[in-house]
């Protein structure tokens, strides 16, 4: 097969990164594109499907929730979906009883047992931290305590944390707790983004209506790495694999953590009242249960059945699914390493949460897609 007769374009990994870039070249170059993925599935790891027996939409790799401020990303994919209502709110559990995330008042005054006002939780806080402030915090528990105190530290954050990342909170960046707002007020919502919603029929079939243009011709199941040798030098690669593996781990293996999900089906209508329940102790094995149906309220769905799925976090080998960065140090060097060589090969460009090795929302992918476009494809026309 000699791809690029056919072919100016490949893209390697038809997730969000890759998705919208081959829409793009389609759509605006009028170019043919070739897209492939080595699943059996596009979407990458945003992937989303109906379940056919109970109509709920089943998020193959764990809870996508689609929120931005970002106006050019909303209506960019607004031409390929409705978007539903749904605003998210996450539960936690602590010693048996269920508490609001992120912390807000109602987590504060249910914790301590109190029924403090906005100013009055705050004071109270405020002198939890005194007590155990760090300067220029330099770890995830420095910064944590620094912000909320030691116990409402070690009753939400610690443990989780723990057992998300398998590392004592003190040896991780203080940076992955900025993500998650303190709040002395009632707001319970766990984004703050200007949209948020869920595509009304699922994230597969928003997927389809990308990639369905007589452009683009997409390959599953098939492996960038097994075609590689058959490419000439002249066709432009958009490449969304990990960028160590492209590099065949020539500094080393990056550190990722990784998720293995365990589906269940549960023969009631309702079983934990809320799409996601955080489960904050040390001891307990997961991080969370996510329970689809509540992400669409909308939808006719079984009345008899509801289907889970139990979140647990481990590191990633080199054949797992990379989830989340880890980013230490050595990491970084590495990484570094592997970004410089990047800029030397000449065809191809590296984009997308793996080859980029970042965490990324999607609203953040979708940007930097149409931004990668725009300043490096079209461009170059
Ligand atoms: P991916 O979706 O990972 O796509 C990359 C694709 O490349 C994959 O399909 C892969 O199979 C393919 N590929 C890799 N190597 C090869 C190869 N050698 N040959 C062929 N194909 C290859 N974001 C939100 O905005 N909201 C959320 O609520 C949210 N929840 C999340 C929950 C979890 C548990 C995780 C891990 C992430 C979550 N995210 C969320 C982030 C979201 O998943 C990413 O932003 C998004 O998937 C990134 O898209 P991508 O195209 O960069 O990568
Ligand atoms: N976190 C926590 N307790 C929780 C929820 C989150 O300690 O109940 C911490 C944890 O360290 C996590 C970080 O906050 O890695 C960011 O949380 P977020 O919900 O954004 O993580 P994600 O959705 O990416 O899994």
């Amino acid at each position: 097969m000699k791809l690029d007769l056919e072919y100016k374009y490949l893209v390697v990994g038809a997730g969000f990164f890759g998705s919208v870039i081959a829409e793009r070249i389609a759509n605006k170059l009028n170019e043919k594109v070739l897209v492939i993925d080595k699943r059996s599935h596009f979407g990458g790891n945003s992937y989303s499907y109906k379940d056919e027996k109970t109509n709920i939409e089943i998020h193959k790799y764990g809870s996508h929730i689609f929120h931005t401020s970002n106006k050019e990303v909303w209506d960019y994919l607004s031409r390929f979906t409705k978007f539903n209502d749904y605003r998210h709110r996450v539960y936690t559990v602590y010693k048996d009883r269920v508490y609001t995330m992120p912390i807000n008042l109602d987590t504060i005054n249910s914790f301590y047992q109190k029924n403090f006002s906005p100013e009055e939780a705050f004071e109270y806080v405020k002198k939890e931290i005194k007590e155990n402030y760090t300067e220029s915090p330099k770890n995830l528990e420095e910064k944590a305590i620094n912000l909320i105190g030691k116990d409402l530290y070690k009753a939400f954050i610690y443990g989780y944390t723990k057992k998300q990342w398998a590392t004592d909170p003190k040896n991780l960046p203080a940076n992955i707790i900025t993500r998650l707002p303190v709040r002395y007020n009632y707001n319970n919502r766990y984004f703050k983004d200007k949209y948020e919603g869920l595509p009304v029929d699922g994230y597969g079939k928003l997927f389809e209506k990308i990639l369905s243009h007589k452009n683009i011709v997409l390959k599953l199941e098939t492996d960038f790495f097994d075609i590689k040798e058959e490419l000439s030098s002249c066709i432009k690669v958009i490449y969304t694999g990990p960028i160590d593996r492209y590099f065949n781990y020539r500094y080393g293996v990056l550190g990722w953590r990784t998720i293995d999900l365990d589906i269940e089906r549960v023969p009631v209508d309702d079983y934990q009242g809320t799409s996601v329940m955080n489960y904050a102790e040390a001891e307990v094995p997961f991080t969370r249960i996510h329970e689809f149906k509540h992400y669409h309220p909308e939808r006719e769905q079984a009345k008899h059945e509801t289907v889970i799925l139990k979140e647990y976090s481990r590191a990633a080998g080199t054949n797992d699914d990379p989830y989340y960065p880890i980013n230490t140090q050595n990491d970084k060097e590495m990484y570094a390493k592997y970004l410089a060589d990047s800029k030397n090969e000449k065809n191809v460009i590296f984009g997308g949460r793996l080859g980029l090795y970042k965490y990324l929302d999607m609203h953040q992918v979708i940007s930097m897609a149409l931004n990668v476009f725009k300043k490096q494809i079209a461009i170059q026309k």
